[in-house]
């Protein structure tokens, strides 16, 4: 099937439908065709597989996606770029395209009603919410097998990040609690139509079987949160500083001899294990 994601054809269908790209809606579409097949490799997807693509735009991922996977659902907010899609998608028989905006998508549900127990995720994804829709899947514990995506090489750094790097906040120690993370490749701004100002990468997210086991994941997330709002000051003053779970300085101070954390670390310098550990004992208190 001919693709569209070359310059001269995604200049085309644009020129063709009057198309105007929204910066609101992080529309910077790819016209690289090695990046393209690069993601869907990246994805390990099968023709076994039902594959949820986040924001189609013009269908450039799409297209190759529908030549590898069994199933293809594209979710897309904008509503000018359906008709669009109806014309380069109409060569494929396994796509289906809901004009909807993600975070507003049971996924699960959607897989249910596709007939299928789990599915991989793949997209392009507008950067002004990649941390809410990465957070939305990992926490609503989506029947997710894999998630390939592109983002900001900066945020592909942070979710990666170990602990004592500058990169290292909350947004890696939620991510690396429910998977592993790795770095594909790095995608410069001339790969893009209109080009972003930023570097970008293909992260691939796999949401671990057995995630550390933490007796109250929203008491672990709140001193997460706790952790890397404060950066400058100690892990104990911050969790005091914000009404400290009601335990004294004193108590806290027992709590941190008893996981065996110094008195003085940062929450910056902690691993996931340390705060499952130090979670699982202040919720005991
Ligand atoms: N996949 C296409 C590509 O690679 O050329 C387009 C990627 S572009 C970076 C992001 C796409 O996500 C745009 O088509 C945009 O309209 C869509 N989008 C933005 N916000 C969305 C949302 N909340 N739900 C679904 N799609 C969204």
């Amino acid at each position: 099937m001919d693709k569209i994601s070359t310059p001269i054809k995604t200049k085309e269908i644009i020129e063709k439908y009057g198309f105007y790209f929204k910066k609101n809606f992080g529309q910077n579409f790819l016209i690289d065709q090695n990046v393209l097949s690069n993601i869907v490799s990246a994805s390990k997807i099968t023709s076994d597989d039902l594959v949820i693509e986040i924001g189609p735009g013009i269908g450039s991922l799409t297209q190759f996606l529908c030549e590898s996977a069994k199933k293809v659902c594209a979710i897309e907010i904008d509503k000018n770029l359906i008709p669009i899609l109806n014309e380069t998608l109409a060569g494929y028989n396994n796509v289906e395209i809901i004009n909807q905006d993600i975070l507003k998508v049971d996924i699960n549900g959607l897989i249910n009603r596709l007939g299928e127990k789990t599915a991989k995720l793949a997209a392009n994804l507008p950067y002004y919410i990649t941390t809410p829709i990465i957070m939305e899947l990992l926490e609503k514990r989506a029947n997710i097998e894999s998630i390939t995506v592109m983002v900001q090489k900066e945020v592909a750094d942070r979710m990666q990040a170990k602990p004592n790097s500058k990169d290292y906040g909350a947004l890696s120690v939620a991510v690396q609690y429910y998977c592993d993370a790795e770095i594909n490749f790095i995608v410069p701004p001339s790969c893009f139509m209109p080009r972003p100002n930023v570097d970008s990468a293909v992260i691939t997210l796999t949401p671990k079987k057995n995630p550390i086991p933490v007796k109250s994941p929203e008491t672990m997330f709140k001193i997460i949160k706790c952790a890397f709002g404060q950066r400058r000051k100690t892990l104990l003053n911050s969790i005091f500083n914000i009404g400290g779970f009601n335990l004294s300085k004193d108590q806290l101070a027992e709590i941190f001899t008893a996981v065996g954390l110094d008195h003085k670390i940062r929450g910056e310098a902690l691993s996931i294990e340390q705060f499952a550990n130090l979670s699982d004992i202040i919720i005991k208190k």
